[in-house]
């Protein structure tokens, strides 16, 4: 979804989306009922968590004081491709709840993306209709809007 304005090399090389540590594990993705299916088909050792407040998220493998989304390959990347999660699909983008409106935030951790001047990634939202994307999976899915997260730049508001 962001082939735009980063390149499918530098993210399988990175990778460090798809890695946690305790501080941000709540950035585990929230999984589609469809894909959950898929998954829990395809490949059924794969564990979830129920979220408190509605939806699911992947159960990650700990590894050592880090912790691997379990659809994670490290030689060849996310085994779900083109069908990861809506998380994954707009990351480092990321929408959160902040004063009672719904923003759109870049997370400081991926180094391709932060590394850009903010006004190019506002474009980015504005200009390929990526924000419209965004705004509207959140209208039907509300549990992938996360609570604001400190140190998370506000790109857009609702
Ligand atoms: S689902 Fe795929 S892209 Fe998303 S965190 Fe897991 S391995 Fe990474």
């Amino acid at each position: 979804m962001l082939k735009n304005i980063l390149s499918k090399e530098s993210c399988a090389q990175c990778q460090l989306c798809c890695i946690f540590d305790k501080y941000d594990i709540w950035e585990t993705p929230v999984v589609s009922d469809e894909l959950y299916e898929k998954i829990k088909n395809e490949y059924p050792e794969t564990e979830f968590i129920e979220k408190n407040e509605g939806g699911r998220i992947l159960k990650c493998i700990p590894d050592g004081e880090l912790f691997n989304c379990p659809m994670l390959d490290k030689s060849s990347g996310c085994r779900l491709g083109d069908e990861k999660p809506f998380d994954c699909r707009i990351w480092p983008y990321r929408i959160m709840e902040f004063g009672g409106k719904r923003v759109i935030t870049i997370a400081s951790i991926c180094p391709e993306m932060y590394k850009k001047p903010l006004s190019e990634l506002v474009a980015e939202l504005e200009e390929n209709g990526l924000a419209e994307k965004i705004w509207n999976e959140a209208n039907r899915h509300p549990e992938i809007v996360k609570p604001y997260q400190k140190g998370y730049p506000i790109l857009l508001t609702e």
